[in-house]
């Protein structure tokens, strides 16, 4: 990851094939495989003893950030859906060889009570905690305003924004000056594409909640920051979106191709490590070269 290669190239440039799964879908099923750093991120210490919660951990984006955590010697709670079980293990095993503890924390984040208990568990089983990376998120696709559903969105907000508020709120008590919280806004909160209305207002929100929770913890000596990830090779497409984008998919970037997930993997260290001690309430976009603003 360090040596210096054309990044038009690092990674498969579209066509992709066609492919398309049932929602949250499973990594194993991607073609080509996604790169979440399983082989290639390489740790430097640099969140050393740090205790970390990552929420959509088993796969995509939190998956790589969860195995960067692990690396740069963090121990690392780990939120997933149930049915994501066996992804989360394959996580779980990899931080287990990074010499780090894992804990798996199965459940849905649309309840409070278990936003609630994946803080609880996380401070008691590593005696406190120092990062959370709120990473999880729904994308659905709706053509049309005539399509609009009120449980689609509520059911956006649940999951994307609400566990923003009930997971801060249960883990303030914990948190010590040199905390950090990352959270996973979107090209999609600054430039909306017509069908992810829904997705696109909750991504512009994350971004504005960074900024406003970044001000209330600030004298405490929380830091609040995000990244804007463009587009991103994992489950959350062939799961959300249909085939004609699947095969182009990051192709309208300036870079020409999509977004591996480990390449999120580095702004989620420096914004979680005390090398950003002077960043905050800050988005950074990793989009490919596509301008957010
Ligand atoms: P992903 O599907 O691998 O990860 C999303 C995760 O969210 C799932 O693995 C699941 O564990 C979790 N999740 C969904 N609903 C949940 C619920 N009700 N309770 C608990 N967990 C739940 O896909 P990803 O692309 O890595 O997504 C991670 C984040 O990145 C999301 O917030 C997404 O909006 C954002 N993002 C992705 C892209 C992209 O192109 N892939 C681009 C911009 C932003
Ligand atoms: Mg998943």
């Amino acid at each position: 990851m360090y040596t210096p290669q054309d990044p038009t190239t690092q990674y498969p440039r579209p066509p992709f094939p066609p492919q398309q799964q049932e929602a949250p879908g499973d990594v194993r099923e991607m073609d080509p495989a996604p790169d979440h750093g399983e082989t290639s991120y390489i740790g430097n210490g640099r969140l050393a003893g740090r205790r970390a919660l990552v929420t959509g951990a088993d796969s995509g984006i939190g998956r790589a950030v969860a195995i960067a955590y692990a690396r740069e010697g963090a121990d690392v709670a780990l939120s997933y859906l149930p049915e994501e079980q066996a992804q989360a293990e394959d996580v779980a095993a990899l931080i287990g060889e990074a010499g780090q503890t894992a804990l798996l924390l199965p459940g849905d984040l649309q309840d409070e009570a278990q936003n609630e208990r994946v803080i609880a568990e996380t401070v008691s089983a590593f005696g406190g905690i120092d990062i959370l990376a709120i990473i999880a998120g729904v994308m659905p696709t709706v053509d049309s305003i005539d399509d609009f559903e009120t449980e689609q969105l509520d059911r956006v907000l649940k999951t994307n924004i609400y566990p923003l508020f009930w997971l801060t709120k249960a883990a303030s008590p914990h948190l010590k000056p040199g905390a950090s919280i990352v959270t996973c806004s979107s090209i999609q909160g600054y430039v909306p594409s017509p069908s992810l209305a829904e997705y696109a207002v909750s991504k512009a929100g994350i971004a504005n909640w960074t900024r406003a929770m970044a001000q209330q913890l600030a004298e405490r000596g929380i830091r609040v920051n995000g990244v804007a990830p463009g587009p991103i090779w994992t489950p959350l497409q062939p799961s959300s979106v249909p085939n004609e984008k699947i095969e182009s998919f990051g192709e309208d970037t300036p870079l020409g191709r999509a977004g591996q997930p480990v390449e999120l993997a580095p702004p989620f260290v420096f914004l979680a490590s005390q090398e950003s001690s002077y960043v905050s309430g800050e988005t950074v976009a990793v989009t490919g070269g596509t301008p957010t603003h």
